[in-house]
């Protein structure tokens, strides 16, 4: 295996700024496939005879035991026992930070910013800015880059091993990859509470969203178990606001249509902090904005200069 670091001495930062809710992507690596005709032996472990009988089971029995499973019918630990490999790619370190919160039958490997010479990564931009930040961030971050690179440059020339302290000049909102390998039975409480669109970020809903379309296009077979709760009154903040009016989220934002529907009148009378999440998120798509250096450049000059340096 060849490492893949290299030194970028002297390379001015290339910067892609690139719309945010454009820039993640997920990949479903790896899920059940020869294992899910075992799924009907799993469900009914307590009153076979002899397990194994894999090949007398019809489709429609793999589905019925299915259904068992994820709709909590059946014994809760065959869920536990179907794993999936997820691969997020551009994502932010904000998203990744509430991703690793969950700990229970989950596991993750994350790209680090302290090894390897990150000065050509890609930043996103969140399409609230285009109200008028936007050109003060790309110029901010720009300079945040050039920071890094020259500490990098000087980390290299005194040989004093203080890579990794320059890291902190980098911007927030660079794009990073992490895997995460957990079971259904994490999997689907995590979607069903990362899809609401009140509580969430929208870089956390708009993934977990991904991550549903991932999964069913490669396991149609869970399609009864992943769907939004925010419609149907069941989701993360309706069912906090159900109990406790007062609840702390119901304080932040106000409930969007969706959700006002289900809330009591003393709810939708309440003093918000903030606006609806919706009036966060609105907005044009962000157009991609090339950097080299500190100068804007055309996508063909920074293609040309990503060339040389690879070269
Ligand atoms: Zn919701």
């Amino acid at each position: 295996m060849t490492l893949e670091y290299r030194r970028r001495t002297g390379e001015k930062p290339l910067t892609k700024f690139i719309d945010a809710e454009n820039a993640a992507k997920v990949t479903l690596c790896s899920w059940p496939t020869d294992f899910l005709g075992n799924v009907p032996d799993l469900v009914q472990t307590c009153h076979v005879d002899h397990p194994d009988r894999k090949d007398e089971y019809t489709q429609t029995d793999i589905d019925q035991a299915i259904d068992a499973i994820t709709n909590g019918t059946a014994l809760w630990q065959t869920l536990e026992m179907l794993d999936f490999l997820f691969l997020f790619e551009g994502v932010t370190r904000y998203f990744t930070h509430q991703l690793v919160r969950a700990r229970v039958g989950v596991t993750f490997t994350q790209q680090c910013s302290g090894e390897g010479d990150r000065r050509h990564v890609d930043v996103v931009v969140p399409r609230c800015f285009n109200r008028g930040l936007r050109e003060d961030y790309i110029r901010i971050c720009s300079g945040q880059k050039n920071a890094y690179a020259s500490g990098m440059d000087l980390a290299i020339e005194d040989s004093q091993g203080t890579e990794r302290e320059y890291r902190m000049f980098l911007p927030s909102g660079i794009t990073n990859h992490i895997y995460m390998k957990c079971n259904l039975a994490m999997l689907m409480p995590w979607y069903h509470k990362r899809t609401c669109t009140m509580t969430q970020s929208w870089e956390m809903h708009l993934i977990a969203e991904q991550v549903k379309r991932e999964l069913l296009s490669k396991c149609p077979w869970l399609r009864k178990a992943f769907f939004n709760q925010c419609e149907s009154g069941r989701c993360f903040y309706t069912n906090a606001m159900k109990k406790d009016p007062n609840n702390i989220l119901g304080r932040l934002f106000a409930p969007d249509d969706n959700h006002a529907m289900h809330m009591a009148n003393a709810v939708k009378d309440n003093e918000f902090v903030y606006g609806q999440p919706d009036e966060q998120v609105a907005g044009l798509e962000v157009a991609t904005v090339y950097y080299h250096g500190s100068e804007q450049v055309t996508a063909d000059v920074y293609e040309h200069f990503k060339a040389k340096y690879n070269g």
